[in-house]
């Protein structure tokens, strides 16, 4: 039998390794040289805006809000379908989270539902760009200007993707990236922040670590309540050295998805009542492949007869909402009916750079086989 092929792999060179190596024997492993060269090549990635750098793609979340001064008594419009980061930090920062359900076409938030969902209270918004594939950003950042909103994006899984030709990340508010293993960039750990300008990246560095600045008595001054979250030297290169390769991963992963589309065919919706992602080249980094199963499967099944074949599947993501930490706010079932349909039946078949055309193929006889003879 073939080997297992897991859903996804970060592909972590010899050159990063070497880098990593060199790094710790310096003398100097934490945040430093190799942490201020990757914020200013991400800066040079991003259009010249000011980038910070930190130690996960939540806390970044959690600071963007603290610097558009959302606090207790207001509300945060975002999405059930994510990684509960992108709630859980409304929750952090003391504010309130309100759902928007999705399209079930591109499974992101549903525009029409965040303007129906806006209240007098209502401050920000947190988009997420499921897949990598991008909210509508100009419909985004109208709502956003009428009704005089932040944005902040979660642009986790967005890295290398673009809107109308631009960069996520290049244009826009606050924008949130995510470096975590599983990410089309990983520093294994890490995040980082695009700013506005020179006084929120200012304000982003306090809150990076203990609100401390070097000036003031004695050389040191702290005004506001930072936490810790810088990222180490050690992190850096190894995102200096998958920046690098952006570009080309992301053609790389671009290559697989279109042997995906070929190789389902396109009756494949049809036969089995699957539904493929939105078939989009322009904008989307690829950073998953998503099917919504058939409403006569159940997920489970289908992830252990894939598995059963050396396959792995994930999901991303159960519904926000219906976690108890959330139901306990008052959240329940019915509430957001595209979520919970989509939430219940979405698989994450394999995909990363390293993978083969051949892997694709493996891949899609299993997902025919499982849901066609099951
Ligand atoms: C990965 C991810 C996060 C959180 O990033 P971490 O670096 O794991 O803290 C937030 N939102 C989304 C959509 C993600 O995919």
């Amino acid at each position: 039998m073939s080997e297992f092929l897991p859903f996804t792999r970060p592909h972590i060179d010899e050159a990063a390794i070497a880098a990593v190596g060199e790094v710790l024997r310096s003398g100097w492993i934490t945040s430093g040289p190799r942490m201020q060269e990757f914020e200013r090549q991400l800066s040079v990635y991003f259009g010249d805006r000011p980038v910070r750098t930190f130690n996960s793609g939540t806390c970044t979340m959690e600071i963007a809000l603290r610097i558009a001064g959302i606090g207790p008594g207001d509300e945060v419009i975002t999405t059930p379908i994510s990684w509960v980061a992108t709630s859980n930090v409304i929750l952090e920062v003391g504010a309130t989270p309100v759902f928007a359900d999705i399209d079930p076409v591109t499974r992101n938030i549903d525009l029409d539902k965040v303007e129906a969902a806006i209240t007098p209270r209502t401050k920000a918004i947190i988009p997420v760009d499921l897949s990598g594939l991008p909210v509508d950003r100009d419909r985004l950042y109208a709502i956003a200007a009428k009704h005089k909103l932040r944005v902040v994006e979660d642009a986790a899984q967005a890295i290398g993707a673009k809107w109308n030709g631009k960069r996520i990340g290049s244009f826009g508010d606050l924008v949130s990236f995510s470096f975590q293993a599983n990410k089309n960039l990983t520093t294994t750990e890490g995040g980082c922040l695009v700013l506005n300008n020179e006084d929120e990246a200012c304000l982003a560095e306090k809150y990076r670590l203990q609100g401390v600045t070097r000036s003031g008595f004695d050389g040191m001054e702290v005004d506001v309540l930072g936490g810790k979250f810088n990222m180490t030297d050690v992190a850096a290169v190894i995102g200096l050295n998958q920046l690098a390769q952006l570009d080309a991963t992301t053609t790389r992963r671009h290559a697989l998805v279109k042997h995906y589309f070929a190789t389902f065919g396109a009756d494949f919706e049809r036969e089995t009542g699957a539904q493929l992602p939105v078939k989009d080249f322009r904008n989307t980094n690829w950073h998953m492949f998503q099917i919504v199963l058939p409403q006569s499967a159940v997920r489970a099944e289908f992830m252990a007869k894939m598995k059963a074949r050396n396959i792995g599947c994930g999901v991303h993501y159960p519904p926000i909402h219906l976690f108890k930490l959330y139901r306990a706010r008052g959240f329940k079932e019915g509430m957001f009916p595209v979520a919970e349909r989509v939430g219940r039946r979405i698989v994450s078949l394999p995909l990363f750079p390293m993978m083969s055309e051949a892997d694709v193929e493996r891949v899609v006889g299993a997902v025919r086989e499982v849901l066609c003879l099951a």
